[in-house]
């Protein structure tokens, strides 16, 4: 590790997509302090795997985050820690707000009084809703269908008003689907619940689950089922180290999106994960679920041009073989 590379405060570094920029910065050779409260985020993970220092706690505690930025020295802040399931949003939208909004503007408001001014932030496509072009430009209108992005989408706002009145420089990521697992095995997806398509697919390939669901076999799509852009999530995190070098240089504040700018149908999905683990899937043909946009795929031109992004694993085959080699060893 080069000791000039400076530190880096990781919130959700427990988590899916904050684990593996975890690692992806630690390969960089940054400093990585994690502030994770293991609501969703694993501890093992951190003890085994990342082997870095882990802060138990909330990204709303601020005695804890002023007593943290008085005892280090971090250059910046990347932001993951969130609640993410789109239907609880809509039932409980209270702990969406609380969480997601309040808690980020507490952790935002004690990086100004500890005059950090340097956040890559977690967001999302949600926060376009249905989409009026495909694929969706950064500057496309952002109309989100449910509070979870509607979170997403404030704090975006209040990082753009931070930036004019407080000189507060964040990149702004608008991911697509993140999927697929670290291709060493040594990272993955591991949520409790489990809602997303990929994994439970994978269930129910180990015969964990009895069938997949296909939520909506009646869209205007080829087959009738949704389009999503799938993004290996080791891709994601080369994205993040980009992003926050992109912002030591002296880089302004931005919004990128990170899709791959191709979409598969559930079915194509399904029909993938049967090619990679060999096993046939029942399935299950269901009414569509609330809040699911018929397609949604992203142009990730800009992240490209300006950060120098590429894709490394845009194969939906890749995402889905190391998902499954994840999968296997996680429920062995
Ligand atoms: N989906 C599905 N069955 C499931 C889970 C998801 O058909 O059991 C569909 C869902 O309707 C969406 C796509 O798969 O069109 C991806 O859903 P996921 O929850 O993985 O991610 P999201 O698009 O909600 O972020």
């Amino acid at each position: 590790m080069s000791p000039e590379k400076p530190s880096i405060l990781v919130t959700g570094g427990a988590g899916y997509i904050g684990s593996h920029t975890v690692l992806a910065l630690q390969q960089a050779g940054y400093e990585v302090v994690i502030l994770d409260n293991l609501v969703y985020g694993h501890r093992e993970l951190v003890e085994q795997v990342l082997k870095v220092e882990l802060v138990v706690g909330d990204t709303g505690d601020r005695p804890l985050l002023d007593d943290l930025f008085k005892t280090r020295n971090f250059a910046a802040v990347m932001h993951f820690s969130a609640y993410a399931y789109v239907g609880e949003s809509v039932t409980d939208p209270a702990k969406y707000y609380r969480n997601n909004v309040v808690g980020t503007l507490t952790l935002l408001e004690a990086m100004l009084a500890a005059s950090i001014n340097k956040f890559v932030f977690s967001s999302t496509c949600a926060t376009y809703g249905v989409p009026e072009v495909i694929p969706i430009p950064e500057n496309h209108p952002q109309d989100p269908i449910n509070p979870y992005g509607a979170t997403k989408l404030m704090v975006e706002r209040i990082l753009a008003d931070f930036d004019v009145a407080y000189n507060f420089k964040s990149v702004r990521f608008r991911y697509f689907n993140a999927a697929g697992a670290n291709p060493d095995g040594l990272l993955g997806e591991d949520h409790n619940p489990e809602t997303h398509l990929i994994p439970l697919i994978l269930l129910t390939a180990l015969g964990k689950r009895e069938s997949i669901s296909i939520f909506g076999t009646d869209y205007p799509t080829s087959d009738g089922t949704c389009i999503r852009d799938y993004i290996h999530v080791n891709d994601l995190a080369d994205a993040h180290v980009l992003g926050l070098e992109y912002l030591l240089k002296g880089g302004d504040s931005e919004i990128f999106n990170l899709g791959n700018g191709s979409g598969f149908s559930v079915r194509e999905v399904i029909a993938a994960a049967e090619s990679v683990t060999g096993v046939s899937i029942p399935i299950q043909e269901c009414d569509r679920r609330p809040g699911d946009p018929p397609v949604l795929i992203g142009s990730s031109e800009k992240a490209r041009n300006i950060l120098g992004w590429r894709s490394q694993y845009p194969s939906i085959q890749d995402i889905v073989s190391h998902a499954w080699q994840w999968h296997q060893k996680r429920h062995k």
